[in-house]
């Protein structure tokens, strides 16, 4: 790894001997090798001090000795993107040595995922639109790990999501139904994205509704059926079979 300083004042750029430097330098790969989702700890990155006003550098100024890296890891050879690397540390000059306050990576999956995120829930904003999301969601797979996005439907007036299956965190969107409920499509179209996986009936599968309902007669049973008080885990009621899922 290959660290520049963008030191501001005399005081750090006196501290920023070569021996210190190279101390940097190997902290830091010794953190790029433990973070945890990096292929490697080769690449370019900046040191900056957390404190940047010659009035803070007196004896007593602790924040003086905060630094922030910021570095781009290179990925294995033959892939040109890079992952982003943050941390926060301190240097202390007692025990000669850096502590290391906290470190996050963020991957090029990762930010691709928040781009199409961020895309598709701008576009999501009109029924037209909405309905262009459904269609790239069917095509898209997951940035992160590639699984399919499954897209699921909870019945009439409640919310529909797109999300990865082994991983929410790699990608979730979620819209209100009512986005597209003048759109040419419905949910019912999509009744076939709960089958139920036991019996592999999908018109038989019901919304699981939870919650207090004082007046179940206008519960619709060919949409609902009640799940009780506690919210469970499940989303999906299956009355071919009775299997919950
Ligand atoms: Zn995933
Ligand atoms: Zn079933």
């Amino acid at each position: 790894m290959e660290l520049r300083t963008e030191f501001v004042t005399r005081f750090h750029r006196s501290l920023a001997t070569p021996e210190w430097m190279t101390g940097l330098r190997r902290f830091t790969e010794e953190c790029l090798r433990n973070v945890g989702g990096l292929q490697g700890i080769e690449g370019t990155g900046t040191v900056t001090a957390k404190d940047n006003e010659e009035k803070n550098m007196g004896p007593y100024d602790s924040d003086k000795y905060e630094f922030r890296i910021h570095a781009l890891v290179n990925r294995t050879a033959g892939d040109s993107e890079v992952d982003n690397y943050e941390s926060a540390l301190v240097w202390e000059p007692k025990q000669n040595n850096f502590r290391l306050r906290w470190d996050r990576v963020t991957t090029a999956e990762h930010r691709r995922a928040r781009e199409l995120n961020d895309r598709l829930s701008e576009m999501a904003s009109t029924p037209q639109g909405a309905k262009t999301v459904v269609e790239v969601l069917r095509a898209t797979n997951c940035p992160i790990c590639g699984s399919r996005i499954r897209i699921e439907y909870y019945p009439e007036g409640q919310v529909w999501w797109g999300r990865c299956p082994s991983n929410r965190n790699h990608f979730e969107l979620e819209r209100w139904y009512q986005d597209w409920k003048d759109s040419p499509v419905s949910w019912e179209d999509h009744i076939v994205d709960r089958t139920c996986p036991s019996c592999g009936s999908a018109k038989a599968v019901v919304g699981i509704l939870y919650g207090l309902v004082r007046d179940t007669s206008k519960i619709d049973d060919a949409v609902w059926t009640l799940g009780g008080c506690m919210v469970g885990s499940d989303r999906w009621h299956c009355k071919a079979c009775s299997k919950r899922f």
